[in-house]
């Protein structure tokens, strides 16, 4: 079966970044799957997939455009901590915090931490990299009805309820 839309489709993956770093993956853990046509991956990323079938195996090299943006200058906010929606104990540059926005709670990265407010970097920790995918088609299915009508896939790698 090939990869479209309203198919669930598992996968292992490494990405890493141009210069060859790692940055996450789950080659040996569990696979990942997920809905395709009901935008749960990036889109350049699910156009690439579209037709593989089970035992395919793809490099996706996808611009910052189409991955997560270029790094935008002015996304540093000043945040008290009381406001924020997620924190770590350890409040320490670099800690990763749920900032509260208009468009909902996204992750940043704490730049500094003062006693009472903290900058938080809102940039994607992936923006302005540009991504490289190494993709294993595990399986392909046709998507249940139950999985068509949340928008996400379930089983094993998918959305658990
Ligand atoms: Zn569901």
């Amino acid at each position: 079966m090939n990869i479209a839309n309203d198919h669930a489709v598992t996968f292992y993956y490494q990405l890493s970044e141009q210069d060859g770093t790692p940055l996450e993956g789950n080659n040996g853990e569990m696979p990942m799957t997920y809905l395709h046509g009901h935008h749960n991956l990036l889109p350049a990323l699910e156009e690439a997939l579209t037709g593989l079938t089970t035992g395919s195996s793809v490099q996706v090299v996808l611009s910052p455009e189409q991955a997560y943006g270029p790094i935008k200058p002015n996304s540093v906010q000043r945040v008290p901590i009381k406001h924020l929606a997620s924190r770590p104990k350890n409040l320490r540059q670099g800690a990763v915090v749920r900032v509260q926005t208009e468009n909902g709670a996204v992750s940043g990265r704490v730049v500094k931490a003062g006693k009472f407010v903290v900058d938080v970097d809102l940039n994607h920790p992936f923006a302005g990299k540009t991504l490289i995918f190494d993709i294993r088609i595990e399986s392909v299915r046709e998507a249940t009805a139950e999985e068509l009508a949340h928008g996400h896939a379930h089983g094993v790698g998918g959305h658990q309820h």
